[in-house]
């Protein structure tokens, strides 16, 4: 499978120029590298008028693929084949899905990543928006960022709390086992088990 693009013609709600646009429907991230580091810097989502310079985000569905990774963006109920043998993940906005794919793409997993948000929201004792970032330094830190005051905030975890994390999942076999097709793990999944 290779990635899938087509040109849309739009017209700038601004100064109503019409152009073409790419639209990525698929995402191939092994066979397009280029198109991973376009999502990971967001700005496969963003169209720019080539008249006025209006920037204007991109949400229609993509399907999205890298390994044992599948992930689509979508806000309505999909099906999507050959879910065998992957993390099958459906998100239903474009800042999840860079999410998602920063955290696969660093190595980590989502699930555990859930439950270390989890925790480091309870530390904070706030109700943080947080999305992980990357990783930093010689003990791979985990930075999240949250918005706050209308500025993004950065929050430095310590490894071992994602580890910990891991451990927790490693001893439940329950929360894996509904892992199964598209499956929004956010934090409404990741609140039933800690109920
Ligand atoms: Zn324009």
């Amino acid at each position: 499978m290779s990635s899938v693009v087509a040109n849309e013609r739009v017209r700038c709600p601004r100064c109503s120029h019409e152009y073409e646009a790419p639209v990525y429907r698929h995402i191939d991230a092994v066979a397009d590298p280029s198109l991973k580091e376009k999502v990971k810097n967001g700005s496969l989502f963003v169209r720019e008028c080539p008249e006025c310079g209006l920037r204007e985000l991109v949400t229609s569905p993509v399907v999205y693929r890298d390994g044992h990774l599948l992930l689509c963006l979508s806000d309505r109920k999909v099906s999507v084949e050959g879910l065998e043998d992957v993390h099958g993940r459906l998100v239903a906005d474009v800042g999840s899905f860079i999410e998602k794919v920063k955290i696969f793409d660093a190595g980590l997993d989502d699930v555990p990543m859930e439950f270390c948000k989890f925790v480091t929201r309870q530390e904070m004792g706030k109700d943080a928006d947080l999305k992980f970032l990357r990783t930093d330094g010689a003990d791979n830190d985990i930075i999240f960022t949250y918005p706050e005051a209308g500025q993004m905030q950065l929050l430095s975890v310590g490894f071992n709390v994602y580890e910990d994390c891991c451990a927790i999942v490693g001893r439940n076999p329950v929360i894996t086992e509904g892992l199964k097709g598209l499956v929004k793990v956010d934090r409404e999944w990741v609140e039933q088990f800690l109920r």
